[in-house]
């Protein structure tokens, strides 16, 4: 069986959905996921909004309880039925975020063995066929084929395999 390894910000957890929910209600904005495209957060924010940004991010409750990404839940089930999958997760800046992210793949990827949750640094140690992941750089420094999931961060990477939706990663692997 080939490899699949899934990020897990961006990709099923839909973490910056979260952080423009948080930022929104404490600033009185109404920010979206199109007003940031080409950008990171902290780039389309006020001075001080990467600081705000990280005690979000550093808030044990924040990966408790974020938004599953639209279709990953139903095909990456059925990816599991002809690939192994695994959930690669770069969790090293957060290291408060372990015990949320554990809880929160057991609630909503069931079907996924605890064994195949991977807390990593950098993913150029991962041995898998793919790996479906926003970030570039750890496309960069992955073995196998990348696939870049969209983000507002990185519309304008033209240099992987792109999925804009989890309907785009079916028609690649089922
Ligand atoms: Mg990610």
């Amino acid at each position: 069986m080939q490899r699949i390894a899934v990020d897990m910000d961006e990709v099923i957890a839909d973490a910056l959905g979260e952080l423009l929910a948080r930022y929104n209600r404490d600033h009185g904005t109404a920010l979206t996921k199109t007003d940031i495209a080409g950008k990171w957060l902290w780039q389309a924010l006020p001075p001080g909004g990467q600081r705000q940004i990280d005690a979000y991010l550093q808030d044990d409750r924040f990966f408790e309880d974020l938004p599953v990404v639209p279709g990953s839940q139903e095909i990456l089930r059925r990816c599991s039925e002809r690939y192994e999958i695994f959930i690669a997760t770069a969790a090293m800046a957060f290291p408060n975020s372990f015990g949320s992210k554990f809880r929160w793949l057991r609630r909503h990827f069931s079907f996924l063995k605890p064994h195949n949750f991977v807390f990593c640094g950098d993913k150029g140690i991962l041995r898998a066929d793919y790996l479906i992941d926003d970030m570039p750089y750890n496309l960069d420094s992955f073995r196998g084929e990348g696939i870049l999931f969209t983000a507002p961060h990185n519309v304008n990477d033209s240099r992987y395999r792109r999925a804009n939706t989890w309907q785009d990663i079916a028609e690649i692997f089922l």
